[in-house]
Protein backbone atom coordinates (compact mmCIF):
# COMPACT_ATOMS: atom_id res chain seq x y z
CA UNK A 1 0.00 0.00 0.00
CA UNK A 2 1.93 3.12 -0.96
CA UNK A 3 1.63 5.95 1.69
CA UNK A 4 -1.49 7.29 -0.73
CA UNK A 5 -3.28 4.89 0.71
CA UNK A 6 -2.45 5.59 4.45
CA UNK A 7 -5.58 7.30 6.37
CA UNK A 8 -5.40 9.94 9.25
CA UNK A 9 -7.39 9.31 12.41
CA UNK A 10 -9.22 11.89 13.89
CA UNK A 11 -10.30 11.46 17.57
CA UNK A 12 -12.44 14.54 19.23
CA UNK A 13 -12.69 14.11 23.19
CA UNK A 14 -15.81 15.69 24.52
CA UNK A 15 -14.32 16.07 28.00
CA UNK A 16 -17.04 14.79 30.17
CA UNK A 17 -19.58 17.15 28.14
CA UNK A 18 -17.89 20.25 30.09
CA UNK A 19 -17.26 22.21 26.78
CA UNK A 20 -20.03 24.16 26.26
CA UNK A 21 -19.09 26.39 23.07
CA UNK A 22 -18.52 24.07 20.79
CA UNK A 23 -21.41 21.96 18.86
CA UNK A 24 -20.40 18.22 18.37
CA UNK A 25 -22.26 17.55 16.60
CA UNK A 26 -21.78 20.36 13.71
CA UNK A 27 -18.36 19.82 14.28
CA UNK A 28 -18.40 16.32 13.17
CA UNK A 29 -20.31 17.32 10.10
CA UNK A 30 -17.91 19.65 9.06
CA UNK A 31 -14.73 17.87 9.68
CA UNK A 32 -16.24 14.67 7.64
CA UNK A 33 -17.74 17.30 4.88
CA UNK A 34 -14.15 18.99 4.76
CA UNK A 35 -11.85 16.52 4.66
CA UNK A 36 -14.03 14.00 3.06
CA UNK A 37 -12.73 11.49 6.11
CA UNK A 38 -15.16 9.00 7.91
CA UNK A 39 -12.31 8.46 10.11
CA UNK A 40 -13.45 10.91 13.10
CA UNK A 41 -13.92 9.16 16.54
CA UNK A 42 -15.78 10.82 19.23
CA UNK A 43 -14.93 10.32 22.86
CA UNK A 44 -16.55 11.26 26.06
CA UNK A 45 -13.43 11.19 28.32
CA UNK A 46 -10.57 10.22 26.24
CA UNK A 47 -8.32 10.75 29.75
CA UNK A 48 -9.63 8.06 31.61
CA UNK A 49 -8.12 5.75 29.08
CA UNK A 50 -6.11 7.08 26.34
CA UNK A 51 -5.10 3.44 25.36
CA UNK A 52 -9.00 3.09 23.76
CA UNK A 53 -7.47 4.69 20.27
CA UNK A 54 -5.21 2.03 19.63
CA UNK A 55 -8.37 -0.05 19.51
CA UNK A 56 -9.55 2.24 17.01
CA UNK A 57 -6.20 1.77 15.21
CA UNK A 58 -5.66 -1.68 15.06
CA UNK A 59 -5.42 -3.39 11.57
CA UNK A 60 -5.19 0.31 9.89
CA UNK A 61 -2.48 2.05 7.53
CA UNK A 62 -2.29 5.20 9.18
CA UNK A 63 0.11 7.98 8.42
CA UNK A 64 -0.77 10.47 11.74
CA UNK A 65 -3.09 10.89 14.42
CA UNK A 66 -4.83 13.98 15.45
CA UNK A 67 -6.03 14.10 19.16
CA UNK A 68 -8.65 17.13 20.03
CA UNK A 69 -8.14 16.25 23.60
CA UNK A 70 -7.03 17.65 27.01
CA UNK A 71 -2.84 18.23 26.35
CA UNK A 72 -2.41 17.27 30.07
CA UNK A 73 -2.24 13.68 28.77
CA UNK A 74 -0.02 14.18 25.71
CA UNK A 75 2.29 11.74 26.85
CA UNK A 76 0.01 9.01 27.46
CA UNK A 77 -1.46 9.42 24.33
CA UNK A 78 2.00 9.47 22.45
CA UNK A 79 2.44 5.90 24.39
CA UNK A 80 -1.23 4.96 23.04
CA UNK A 81 0.07 6.06 19.13
CA UNK A 82 3.70 4.40 19.56
CA UNK A 83 2.01 0.97 21.06
CA UNK A 84 -0.30 1.05 18.12
CA UNK A 85 2.68 1.09 15.54
CA UNK A 86 2.56 4.48 14.70
CA UNK A 87 5.43 6.90 14.68
CA UNK A 88 4.69 9.16 17.59
CA UNK A 89 6.10 12.31 15.76
CA UNK A 90 2.83 12.17 13.31
CA UNK A 91 0.52 12.81 16.32
CA UNK A 92 -0.92 16.32 16.27
CA UNK A 93 -2.62 17.23 19.76
CA UNK A 94 -5.52 20.03 19.37
CA UNK A 95 -5.77 21.28 23.28
CA UNK A 96 -9.71 21.26 23.10
CA UNK A 97 -9.93 21.65 26.94
CA UNK A 98 -7.36 24.46 27.25
CA UNK A 99 -8.63 26.64 24.40
CA UNK A 100 -12.23 26.07 24.40
CA UNK A 101 -13.79 25.31 28.09
CA UNK A 102 -13.86 28.93 29.30
CA UNK A 103 -15.58 30.03 26.20
CA UNK A 104 -19.68 30.41 26.48
CA UNK A 105 -22.48 28.48 24.66
CA UNK A 106 -23.03 31.75 23.21
CA UNK A 107 -19.61 31.71 21.18
CA UNK A 108 -20.64 28.11 19.51
CA UNK A 109 -20.60 29.24 16.30
CA UNK A 110 -16.90 30.71 15.71
CA UNK A 111 -15.74 28.83 18.61
CA UNK A 112 -16.96 25.11 16.35
CA UNK A 113 -15.87 26.39 12.96
CA UNK A 114 -12.42 27.61 14.93
CA UNK A 115 -11.76 23.69 16.42
CA UNK A 116 -12.76 22.50 12.61
CA UNK A 117 -10.16 25.02 10.77
CA UNK A 118 -7.48 24.43 13.93
CA UNK A 119 -7.91 20.22 13.25
CA UNK A 120 -8.42 20.46 9.39
CA UNK A 121 -5.17 22.58 8.94
CA UNK A 122 -3.23 19.69 11.19
CA UNK A 123 -4.54 17.57 8.91
CA UNK A 124 -2.87 18.79 5.93
CA UNK A 125 -0.05 19.19 8.07
CA UNK A 126 -0.05 15.67 8.27
CA UNK A 127 -0.86 14.54 4.23
CA UNK A 128 2.01 16.77 3.40
CA UNK A 129 4.20 14.75 5.90
CA UNK A 130 7.17 13.21 4.28
CA UNK A 131 7.56 9.89 5.32
CA UNK A 132 11.37 9.18 4.13
CA UNK A 133 12.30 12.20 6.54
CA UNK A 134 10.72 10.46 9.22
CA UNK A 135 12.07 7.36 8.18
CA UNK A 136 15.61 8.75 8.66
CA UNK A 137 15.59 9.89 12.26
CA UNK A 138 15.02 7.78 15.08
CA UNK A 139 12.67 9.68 17.65
CA UNK A 140 13.89 10.12 20.97
CA UNK A 141 12.39 9.44 24.08
CA UNK A 142 13.32 12.15 26.74
CA UNK A 143 12.03 13.10 30.29
CA UNK A 144 9.14 15.15 30.68
CA UNK A 145 9.16 18.12 33.01
CA UNK A 146 5.40 18.49 32.90
CA UNK A 147 3.81 18.69 35.97
CA UNK A 148 0.02 15.99 35.94
CA UNK A 149 -2.41 17.59 38.53
CA UNK A 150 -5.12 15.03 37.62
CA UNK A 151 -2.74 11.93 37.92
CA UNK A 152 -6.01 9.58 39.52
CA UNK A 153 -7.61 10.43 36.27
CA UNK A 154 -4.95 8.39 34.14
CA UNK A 155 -5.46 4.95 34.24
CA UNK A 156 -3.50 4.68 31.14
CA UNK A 157 -0.73 6.68 32.35
CA UNK A 158 3.03 4.84 32.06
CA UNK A 159 5.18 4.95 34.91
CA UNK A 160 8.21 6.78 33.20
CA UNK A 161 6.86 10.09 31.76
CA UNK A 162 8.09 10.58 28.35
CA UNK A 163 7.81 13.22 25.35
CA UNK A 164 9.43 12.09 22.01
CA UNK A 165 11.30 14.77 19.88
CA UNK A 166 12.25 14.65 16.54
CA UNK A 167 16.08 15.58 15.48
CA UNK A 168 16.88 18.02 12.38
CA UNK A 169 17.81 16.34 9.07
CA UNK A 170 20.04 17.59 6.59
CA UNK A 171 19.19 17.04 3.01
CA UNK A 172 22.18 16.12 0.79
CA UNK A 173 21.23 17.42 -2.35
CA UNK A 174 20.53 20.95 -0.85
CA UNK A 175 23.35 21.39 1.06
CA UNK A 176 26.32 22.63 0.07
CA UNK A 177 29.02 20.75 1.83
CA UNK A 178 31.03 21.22 5.27
CA UNK A 179 33.91 21.91 2.93
CA UNK A 180 32.03 25.13 1.05
CA UNK A 181 29.63 26.36 4.07
CA UNK A 182 29.91 25.78 7.69
CA UNK A 183 27.38 28.20 8.93
CA UNK A 184 25.40 25.90 10.26
CA UNK A 185 28.71 24.00 12.17
CA UNK A 186 29.78 27.22 13.38
CA UNK A 187 26.20 28.83 14.62
CA UNK A 188 25.38 25.40 16.70
CA UNK A 189 25.87 26.03 20.42
CA UNK A 190 25.39 22.54 21.60
CA UNK A 191 28.73 22.15 19.28
CA UNK A 192 26.33 19.07 17.59
CA UNK A 193 27.20 19.19 14.06
CA UNK A 194 30.36 18.20 12.54
CA UNK A 195 32.41 17.56 9.16
CA UNK A 196 32.46 13.93 8.01
CA UNK A 197 35.75 14.86 6.11
CA UNK A 198 34.25 13.88 3.04
CA UNK A 199 32.25 17.02 3.30
CA UNK A 200 29.09 15.51 4.71
CA UNK A 201 27.44 16.74 7.73
CA UNK A 202 27.31 14.47 10.94
CA UNK A 203 24.93 15.53 13.93
CA UNK A 204 25.59 14.01 17.08
CA UNK A 205 22.02 13.46 18.46
CA UNK A 206 22.60 13.35 22.01
CA UNK A 207 24.13 17.05 22.26
CA UNK A 208 20.92 18.53 19.10
CA UNK A 209 18.60 19.76 21.44
CA UNK A 210 16.47 21.23 18.62
CA UNK A 211 17.44 25.10 19.33
CA UNK A 212 16.95 25.67 15.86
CA UNK A 213 19.75 27.86 14.96
CA UNK A 214 20.91 25.72 12.07
CA UNK A 215 17.88 26.17 10.50
CA UNK A 216 17.76 29.85 10.61
CA UNK A 217 21.14 29.73 9.30
CA UNK A 218 21.32 27.73 6.83
CA UNK A 219 21.26 29.62 3.55
CA UNK A 220 19.95 26.85 1.18
CA UNK A 221 17.18 25.24 3.71
CA UNK A 222 18.80 22.07 3.65
CA UNK A 223 17.92 21.32 7.17
CA UNK A 224 14.62 20.51 7.77
CA UNK A 225 12.65 19.10 11.44
CA UNK A 226 10.73 16.36 9.82
CA UNK A 227 7.27 16.49 11.09
CA UNK A 228 7.44 20.19 10.98
CA UNK A 229 8.60 21.14 7.11
CA UNK A 230 8.42 23.87 5.04
CA UNK A 231 6.07 22.41 2.83
CA UNK A 232 4.00 20.99 5.95
CA UNK A 233 4.03 24.58 7.36
CA UNK A 234 2.78 26.02 4.26
CA UNK A 235 -0.09 23.48 4.23
CA UNK A 236 -1.49 24.15 7.51
CA UNK A 237 -1.31 27.46 7.28
CA UNK A 238 -3.14 27.84 3.49
CA UNK A 239 -5.72 25.43 5.24
CA UNK A 240 -6.22 27.35 8.55
CA UNK A 241 -6.67 30.84 6.47
CA UNK A 242 -8.41 29.45 3.30
CA UNK A 243 -11.02 27.68 4.41
CA UNK A 244 -14.48 29.22 5.66
CA UNK A 245 -13.49 32.20 4.03
CA UNK A 246 -17.33 33.31 4.33
CA UNK A 247 -17.73 32.23 7.66
CA UNK A 248 -15.44 34.42 9.50
CA UNK A 249 -12.65 37.07 8.11
CA UNK A 250 -10.58 38.26 11.09
CA UNK A 251 -7.60 35.25 11.51
CA UNK A 252 -4.80 36.10 13.35
CA UNK A 253 -1.81 33.36 13.53
CA UNK A 254 0.11 32.89 16.47
CA UNK A 255 3.41 31.88 16.33
CA UNK A 256 4.53 29.98 19.47
CA UNK A 257 7.27 27.43 20.59
CA UNK A 258 6.32 24.11 21.46
CA UNK A 259 8.05 25.37 25.18
CA UNK A 260 6.11 28.01 25.44
CA UNK A 261 2.95 26.48 24.35
CA UNK A 262 2.40 24.01 26.82
CA UNK A 263 3.31 26.73 29.62
CA UNK A 264 0.70 28.96 28.18
CA UNK A 265 -2.06 26.06 28.36
CA UNK A 266 -1.37 25.33 31.82
CA UNK A 267 -1.64 29.30 32.73
CA UNK A 268 -4.50 30.12 30.53
CA UNK A 269 -6.42 26.69 32.73
CA UNK A 270 -5.18 28.42 36.25
CA UNK A 271 -6.54 31.71 35.66
CA UNK A 272 -9.46 30.09 33.07
CA UNK A 273 -8.52 32.24 30.49
CA UNK A 274 -8.76 31.54 26.91
CA UNK A 275 -7.57 33.18 23.72
CA UNK A 276 -9.16 35.60 21.89
CA UNK A 277 -11.35 33.54 19.22
CA UNK A 278 -9.57 35.15 16.18
CA UNK A 279 -6.48 34.26 17.70
CA UNK A 280 -5.25 30.98 16.04
CA UNK A 281 -2.05 29.69 18.27
CA UNK A 282 0.97 27.85 15.45
CA UNK A 283 3.05 25.55 17.36
CA UNK A 284 6.21 25.20 16.02
CA UNK A 285 9.07 22.71 17.30
CA UNK A 286 11.45 25.95 17.61
CA UNK A 287 10.72 29.47 16.23
CA UNK A 288 14.36 29.15 14.62
CA UNK A 289 11.65 27.57 11.47
CA UNK A 290 10.20 31.07 11.20
CA UNK A 291 11.46 32.65 7.39
CA UNK A 292 9.82 35.39 5.69
CA UNK A 293 8.61 32.65 3.19
CA UNK A 294 6.04 31.91 6.14
CA UNK A 295 5.46 35.40 7.25
CA UNK A 296 4.48 36.49 3.43
CA UNK A 297 2.61 33.41 2.70
CA UNK A 298 0.65 33.84 5.79
CA UNK A 299 -0.27 37.67 4.45
CA UNK A 300 -1.49 36.05 1.19
CA UNK A 301 -3.46 33.20 2.44
CA UNK A 302 -5.39 35.76 4.08
CA UNK A 303 -4.11 36.25 7.49
CA UNK A 304 -5.38 39.55 9.04
CA UNK A 305 -2.24 39.84 11.27
CA UNK A 306 0.44 37.97 12.87
CA UNK A 307 1.89 37.43 16.32
CA UNK A 308 5.16 36.09 17.39
CA UNK A 309 5.15 34.99 20.71
CA UNK A 310 8.79 35.51 21.24
CA UNK A 311 10.49 32.69 24.02
CA UNK A 312 10.16 33.42 27.44
CA UNK A 313 13.79 32.12 28.37
CA UNK A 314 15.67 33.83 25.31
CA UNK A 315 18.98 32.32 26.56
CA UNK A 316 21.13 30.42 24.08
CA UNK A 317 18.45 31.39 21.33
CA UNK A 318 21.18 31.89 18.55
CA UNK A 319 18.16 32.25 15.99
CA UNK A 320 16.94 35.33 17.49
CA UNK A 321 18.99 37.89 15.89
CA UNK A 322 18.38 35.79 12.51
CA UNK A 323 14.33 36.35 13.51
CA UNK A 324 14.52 39.80 13.95
CA UNK A 325 16.02 40.25 10.70
CA UNK A 326 13.81 38.29 9.01
CA UNK A 327 10.58 39.98 9.97
CA UNK A 328 11.98 42.96 9.47
CA UNK A 329 12.75 41.96 5.80
CA UNK A 330 9.01 40.52 5.21
CA UNK A 331 8.10 43.97 6.68
CA UNK A 332 10.00 45.77 3.79
CA UNK A 333 8.50 43.60 1.31
CA UNK A 334 5.20 44.33 2.63
CA UNK A 335 5.86 48.01 3.00
CA UNK A 336 7.45 47.80 -0.88
CA UNK A 337 3.89 46.90 -2.06
CA UNK A 338 1.29 49.04 -0.17
CA UNK A 339 0.63 46.43 2.71
CA UNK A 340 0.47 47.52 6.28
CA UNK A 341 3.50 46.06 8.19
CA UNK A 342 2.07 46.62 11.33
CA UNK A 343 -0.07 43.70 10.79
CA UNK A 344 3.20 41.64 12.13
CA UNK A 345 3.82 41.75 15.55
CA UNK A 346 6.72 40.49 17.94
CA UNK A 347 4.97 40.09 21.35
CA UNK A 348 7.20 39.47 24.38
CA UNK A 349 5.98 36.89 26.75
CA UNK A 350 5.58 38.22 30.36
CA UNK A 351 4.73 34.74 32.06
CA UNK A 352 4.38 36.73 35.52
CA UNK A 353 1.31 38.32 33.44
CA UNK A 354 -0.83 35.90 31.84
CA UNK A 355 -4.12 38.67 31.86
CA UNK A 356 -1.60 41.30 29.96
CA UNK A 357 -0.85 38.88 27.91
CA UNK A 358 -4.43 37.87 27.03
CA UNK A 359 -5.44 41.39 27.43
CA UNK A 360 -2.85 42.28 24.49
CA UNK A 361 -3.84 39.22 22.13
CA UNK A 362 -7.43 41.05 22.72
CA UNK A 363 -6.47 44.39 21.36
CA UNK A 364 -4.69 42.83 18.54
CA UNK A 365 -7.69 40.78 17.74
CA UNK A 366 -10.09 43.56 17.89
CA UNK A 367 -7.93 46.22 15.76
S1 LIG B 1 18.97 22.26 16.35
FE1 LIG B 1 20.41 23.52 17.57
S2 LIG B 1 21.56 22.04 18.79
FE2 LIG B 1 20.57 20.87 17.14
S3 LIG B 1 22.09 20.77 15.51
FE3 LIG B 1 20.79 22.55 15.10
S4 LIG B 1 21.85 24.28 16.03
FE4 LIG B 1 22.73 22.41 16.91
S1 LIG C 1 24.39 25.73 6.59
FE1 LIG C 1 23.14 24.47 5.20
S2 LIG C 1 24.28 24.43 3.28
FE2 LIG C 1 25.71 25.12 4.88
S3 LIG C 1 26.74 23.23 5.57
FE3 LIG C 1 24.97 23.58 6.92
S4 LIG C 1 23.30 22.39 5.98
FE4 LIG C 1 24.89 22.61 4.43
Amino acid sequence: MSSKDEGIAIFVCRCGGEIKSINFEKLEKYVKDSLGTSEVYFFNELCRDPSAIRGNLKGKNVKGVIVAGCSLYREALIDAVESAGVNPLSLELVPIRELFLPLSRESSGPATLKLTLMICSLFNKINHLEPELLREVKPMKIKTQSKITRRSLFKALPQALTVYEPAPVISREKCLGASACKFCIDACPRKALSDAGDGRLVLNYEQCNLCGVCVAVCPTGAIQIPNSTDEQLDAQIRSLLTNYREETQNRIIMFISSDDYNYLLSRLVDRKLSLPLGVFPLELPTLGLMSENVLLSSIIYGASGIIILLPRNKNNLGYLHILYHKVHAAKNIMKSVGLDPDRITLLEFDEQDIELLVEKLNEISSD
